[in-house]
């Protein structure tokens, strides 16, 4: 099977800026050299602390970054290469869903009109056949279309992301981003809008992907999960597989978060790591997760781990399961 996206040696840096003649006098790296696959109909999880770069990888992936380096390829099309007509076809397949719907949504506007206004946009529909496409839509993501004239401030947070996943839906993507869809709302409501993504995802052939900093939401709805931190990726495997066998510490850290015990690390002694992230203005030599790994080594300070692995890959001198014997 082919992917639908492939990410290569993908690269987002941010010059930092300094005085009155704005000298460049760094770089924020948000995302370093990061590559990746995407399969049709899969659900790719993006999980590591705020700054890691996830956001930015997510983004990078519709194309609302431009990439400083490295390729984002969808449907053997780079992504930075195709022309703006191109693009703006693309447009439609590429869809991003955020953690707050309604900072996106204009208060001024009444919902039936805020999700009309994409098909419009791009001249797919006529106003009333617009009309038709979003009561069908608003029924699609469970809410009646009686709420059609209402205004974004008169709808609570778990109707907010269902008007905020009805609008990514409008113009039949093939990929969507969902960047921390969840992490707002409260937990009940948070099993809602995540059960109406996977229905969505079967009936509509979707292919996701999940950004969350916890793996609570991703373990649920993710075929694979992709670990990353400071801008790289630390470890890439099925969900099973991330749970049951972590190689990374880093994976492990982010499990003895987890709420729920994990039954297979019982008998492990629980990694504890301390800190913040380091700046991605001035990531650590070497392994960027050395100065918060209990199992760093002298190399952890100077070579870069590569990635490495067939189907498991993980990027560490030293993974877990040869610590733990
Ligand atoms: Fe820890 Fe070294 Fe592995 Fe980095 S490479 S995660 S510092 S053991
Ligand atoms: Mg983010």
């Amino acid at each position: 099977e082919k992917p639908l996206l492939q990410v290569k040696n993908l690269k987002k840096y941010y010059p930092i800026k300094k005085g009155v003649i704005s000298r460049t006098v760094g770089y924020v790296k948000a995302v370093d050299d990061v590559s990746f696959d995407i399969y049709p109909g899969e659900t790719v999880g993006l999980v590591g602390e705020s700054g890691c770069g996830k956001s930015t990888t997510g983004r990078s992936l519709v194309r609302l970054e431009d990439p400083t380096a490295g390729q984002v390829i969808f449907q053997g099309k780079d992504l930075a290469k195709i022309s703006n007509k191109e693009m703006r076809k693309l447009r439609t397949e590429l869809q991003i869903i955020f953690q707050d719907p309604y900072s996106s949504l204009n208060p001024r506007k009444r919902i039936g009109d805020l999700l009309a206004e994409p098909l419009i946009a791009h001249k797919l529909a006529t106003r009333s056949e617009a009309d038709k496409k979003v009561n069908e839509i608003l029924e699609i993501v469970g809410l009646s279309k009686q709420y059609k004239n209402r205004y974004p401030h008169e709808f609570s947070g778990g109707q907010r992301q269902r008007i905020g996943i009805a609008r990514a839906l409008m113009l039949h993507p093939k990929l969507i981003i969902c960047d921390e869809p969840v992490s707002a709302l409260d937990v009940s409501i948070q099993a809602q809008v995540l059960n109406l993504l996977k229905d969505l995802q079967k009936e509509l052939k979707l292919t996701y992907v999940f950004i969350a900093h916890g793996l609570g939401a991703v373990k649920y709805i993710s075929d694979r999960i992709c670990v990353m931190y400071l801008g790289r990726v630390m470890e890439f495997a099925t969900t099973k597989e991330i749970f049951e066998h972590p190689l990374h510490p880093y994976t492990e850290i982010l499990l003895n978060a987890y709420p729920i015990p994990n039954p297979h690390m019982r008998d492990r002694k629980q990694i504890v790591v301390e800190g913040d992230v380091p700046s991605p203005a001035n990531p650590p030599k070497g392994c960027v997760f050395h100065t918060r790994c209990p199992f760093a080594k002298d190399i952890c300070k100077e070579k870069i781990p590569t990635l490495t692995g067939k189907g498991h890959t993980v990027a560490c001198h030293f993974p877990l399961e040869s610590v733990n014997v």
